[in-house]
């Protein structure tokens, strides 16, 4: 008996940037719903303890830098190794970073790209080969409201954001004849470590009136990567308290 979403049960997921925030909710809740995970972050300790929560049965723990192509190899592998198959991958994993365009410098810039664009576009190439040997797959690529609208400071941000949409579209058409379903969600302010300094604020502009908790967010990703959304393709889909409506 499992909790969570239907149509995850014995399903294999990669969760990149697991170990805090909305990839440990993720975790959690695929876990709850019978998946097993695989927790991937460059914060070992904290990645470790999310993992260990799970037990080994749900759940094991690569140190991964999203921007290694190697790091990338071991996940996949690990997960093969581990559970015997692969069905899915949550490209959660991110910075944040703000600075007005006119401020804005080109190493946060190039490292902005690097992790919120270059490092999901390597993940679904590494994990291409696994997913079609399971006869199909999803996944689930993580941007943000400030891929989908210009916000202040948000240059290096919303480029990757922005791009993170396109390079999911256009992965779901090249990869749905393998049966492997490429979906974007945009959360809007998400109560994690990300956003604490900001936590406080008012957020009476919301029209829910308040930020969201990372398993709302969590919610929203296990739906795509299950069997639930079978006909769900190359679709984004806001998590935001109506922020955006
Ligand atoms: P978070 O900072 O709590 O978690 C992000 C995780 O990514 C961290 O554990 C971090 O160590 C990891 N990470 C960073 N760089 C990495 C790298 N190079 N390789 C591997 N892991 C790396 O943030 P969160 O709020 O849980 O964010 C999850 C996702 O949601 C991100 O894609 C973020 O951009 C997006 N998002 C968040 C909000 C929000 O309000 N929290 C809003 C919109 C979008």
């Amino acid at each position: 008996m499992t909790g969570g979403p239907a149509g995850l049960d014995g399903k294999v997921v990669i969760v990149t940037g697991a170990a805090r925030g909305q990839g440990a909710a993720e975790a959690r809740l695929l876990a709850a719903a019978g998946a097993r995970v695989v927790v991937t972050d460059v914060r070992e300790a904290e990645g470790r303890a999310v993992a260990a929560g799970l037990g080994p049965e749900s759940a094991v723990f690569v140190r991964h830098d999203v921007t290694s192509a190697d790091d990338w190899a071991t996940v996949t592998d690990t997960a093969t190794t581990a559970y015997g198959r692969l069905d899915g991958l949550v490209n959660n994993a991110a910075l944040w970073r703000t600075a007005p365009v006119d401020r804005e410098t080109y190493d946060n810039f190039e490292l902005l790209l690097r992790v919120n664009l270059l490092g999901p576009f390597l993940g679904i190439q590494a994990v291409l080969p696994a997913l079609r040997a399971a006869g199909g797959g999803a996944v689930v690529n993580v941007s943000s409201t400030a891929g989908l609208t210009g916000l202040p400071g948000h240059a290096a941000y919303g480029a990757g954001k922005f791009g993170l949409r396109g390079l999911s579209r256009s992965a779901a058409r090249d990869l749905a004849p393998y049966g492997v379903r490429v979906n974007t969600v945009h959360p809007g302010a998400i109560d994690t470590p990300m956003t604490a300094a900001v936590a406080a604020k008012d957020w009476s502009h919301v029209p829910l009136g308040r930020m969201g908790r990372p398993g709302e967010a969590a919610e929203l990703v296990a739906f795509l990567l299950s069997d639930a959304a079978s006909y769900v393709t190359g679709a984004e889909f806001t998590v935001d308290g109506g922020l955006t409506a």
